[in-house]
C-alpha cells in the first residue's frame, strides 16, 4: 500500500477531529464515564490511549478504518478508564456495548496492521 502522505495525515487528523469526538460522545454515557481532553494523534504504534486523568488520545489513521472499527477503539479507552487494564472485567464491559468487539479486534490485527505501515517516518 502507498506511503501516506504529510498532506493525507493533515486531511485524515482533521477529518478525526470531528469524527471521533462524536463517537466519544455517543457511547461515554452508555459506557458510564466522564472524560477529559480528546487528542488525535498519529502514531504508528497505538489506536488509542487514555490517561488515568481521563484524557483520551486517538490515532488519525483510525479515520481510515470502516465506522465500526473506529466504534470499538473508542469504547475500548472509555472502558480503560472503568478498568485501567486488559482484565475479564475490562473485556466484559467492552462485550456489554459492542458484543461484536473480536471481530473489530481482528481487523485491526490485520488489516490495521497494514495501515499502521503506511505512515512514514
Ligand atoms: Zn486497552
Amino acid at each position: 500500500m502507498e506511503r501516506l502522505s504529510m498532506e493525507d495525515i493533515r486531511r485524515l487528523a482533521d477529518e478525526a477531529a470531528i469524527d471521533i469526538p462524536e463517537r466519544v460522545r455517543r457511547f461515554a454515557p452508555v459506557v458510564g464515564v466522564r472524560y477529559g481532553r480528546i487528542t488525535i494523534r498519529n502514531q504508528k504504534s497505538k489506536w488509542g490511549s487514555c490517561s488515568s486523568r481521563g484524557n483520551l488520545n486517538f490515532n488519525c489513521l483510525l479515520m481510515l478504518a470502516p465506522p465500526s472499527v473506529r466504534d470499538y477503539v473508542v469504547v475500548h479507552e472509555l472502558c480503560h478508564l472503568i478498568e485501567l487494564n486488559h482484565s475479564k472485567r475490562f473485556w466484559n464491559l467492552v462485550a456489554g456495548v459492542l458484543p461484536d468487539y473480536r471481530k473489530e479486534e481482528k481487523w485491526l490485527k490485520t488489516q490495521g496492521m497494514l495501515i499502521m505501515r503506511r505512515m512514514t517516518g
